[in-house]
């Protein structure tokens, strides 16, 4: 069976084992994240080799991901661990504490305390402790406990609406980009974007870090700022994708506001030709049960029916108790809530120019497809534009990409409904179609007879150059 929507794991103590990677990749696991937000530079080096003897194990490309930590600001330590906030209790956020106790505790971002009014609302890991700010006396926040509950070291703060000012790069996101880099991860998420120049940044770094090896990793902005959101179409078109980072966003903006932004924001980067991940949760009871809830399932398969490109699990796969079922689980939601999913092929292109020859080879070869019932899209690329435009709309023609870049390869298996193949470079024209088509043939996706579509640029082997579509019944000669 053919699945569309792409599955990204982060892996963790759970699952960096070569016997459970092994697995995880045979169930369905497409992108491996790699959270910066716990290891060392050696742990994910380390679970990066063992992902790549794996994905050669089973055949096929896993990229990379490297999700870095970005300024979530955070409480110091406890004495002991941790404290009780009782509702209706002052506590104190100390920039210059240093070791917390059941009155204050300290912060990791020294300026908190310059970003904060009397009234703001501070939530506490993940929103589940809630004080309110009644005033701000040099490095000290004074709050009333309004909801309580326990508090541990190096949890998380936000603020509700947003418009804390930490700088979106750290210093150890930086460092964290140089490891990423001499990793040769396929794509960087940036946490805590909250405009272009974030984005922008980012990239920047990531590129002249990455010269060395090579490399120019896709980035993806992680959109869980309040922020963000009026930003969204600038941040998109500085990204090559975003990620829906459900958990700290509902924190800032509102559980109840989440799932539509969620529908906007795939909106968006689908019409704005970027990727886009649903993250967070998803799965979450699965970190201890072998099934997942009902609203599970239908979260995740709502999350396809809006037209992710990919959903991603968090603790399920890094720290839960059943990493391979939990792939196994969702592929199978997946391939469910695909099959009643609409095209809107003709709908979507009503508004639509295209200028560009190769945009314009791929989209003619994606109308051509879906009208004339083919069996297989066969996109011959360099780059993976043509494969990238093609799966900016859904239709149940599957799309092969064949490349003979590694990269490319591997960047593509975050792309919804495309499957990257390799591709023999050394083959001419006719050869390397003959030789697409064969792949598609013996992978079951077309027998003799059936309609395939195929584009490729003449001559081959230059990014951007497609400008040929052909169409042809397997068996024929080319
Ligand atoms: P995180 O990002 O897991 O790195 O916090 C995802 C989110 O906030 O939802
Ligand atoms: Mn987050």
């Amino acid at each position: 069976m053919h699945r569309a929507t792409k599955i990204v794991a982060t892996i963790g103590p759970a699952s960096s084992t070569p016997d459970v990677l092994l697995k995880m990749i045979r169930a369905g696991l497409d992108v491996v994240r790699l959270n910066f937000s716990h290891g060392t530079a050696d742990d994910h080096r380390q679970r990066a080799e063992i992902v790549r003897e794996c994905a050669r194990q089973a055949g096929r490309e896993v990229a990379i991901m490297a999700d870095l930590q970005g300024p979530k600001i955070r409480v110091g330590k406890f004495e002991n661990g941790k404290t009780l906030l009782e509702p209706g209790q002052p506590f104190i956020l100390d920039a210059e504490c240093e070791l917390g106790n059941d009155e204050r505790v300290g912060l990791d971002y020294k300026d908190l305390p310059r970003d904060l009014r009397p009234g703001d609302v501070l939530l506490l890991n993940d929103g589940l402790i809630v004080l309110d700010v009644s005033r701000v006396i040099g490095s000290e926040i004074h709050t009333v406990v309004k909801v309580g509950g326990e508090l541990s070291n190096n949890k998380g703060i936000n603020r509700q609406g947003g418009g804390l000012t930490a700088p979106a790069l750290t210093a150890k996101d930086m460092e964290d980009i140089r490891t990423a880099m001499s990793i040769g991860v396929d794509f960087v998420a940036v946490s805590f974007p909250k405009n272009a120049t974030d984005m922008e940044m980012a990239r920047q770094l990531a590129n002249i870090a990455g010269a060395p090896y090579g490399i120019k990793p896709k980035m993806i902005a992680k959109i869980e700022r309040a922020e963000a959101i009026p930003a969204l179409q600038e941040i998109l078109d500085s990204s090559d994708g975003i990620m829906v980072a459900r958990g700290d966003l509902a924190v800032e903006v509102g559980n109840a506001a989440v799932p539509a932004l969620q529908k906007r924001m795939i909106r968006m980067a689908r019409e704005s030709n970027k990727l886009v991940i649903t993250a967070t949760q998803m799965m979450e009871s699965m970190i201890h049960a072998p099934v997942p809830t009902r609203a599970e399932v239908s979260d995740v398969a709502n999350a396809v029916l809006d037209g992710t490109d990919a959903v991603m699990l968090s603790a399920e796969s890094a720290a839960g108790k059943y990493p391979v079922q939990t792939i196994e689980a969702m592929a199978a939601i997946c391939l469910e809530a695909e099959k009643s999913e609409q095209s809107e092929l003709d709908k979507d292109f009503l508004d639509r120019t295209f200028t560009r020859i190769d945009q314009s080879i791929a989209m003619g070869a994606l109308f051509t497809a879906y009208h004339l019932g083919a069996k297989a899209i066969v996109a011959l690329t360099e780059s993976g534009s043509t494969a990238l435009w093609m799966s900016r709309h859904w239709t149940h023609v599957p799309i092969f990409a064949l490349t003979p870049r590694e990269a490319s390869e591997r960047a593509m298996s975050l792309y919804r409904n495309v499957t990257p193949l390799h591709l023999d470079t050394s083959s001419d024209r006719d050869t390397a179609l003959q030789q697409a088509i064969e792949v598609v043939v013996s992978k079951g996706y077309a027998a003799r007879g059936d309609m395939v579509v195929l584009t490729v640029g003449e001559p081959m082997g230059q990014p951007g150059g497609t400008n040929t579509l052909k169409i042809v019944r397997v068996g024929d000669v080319l």
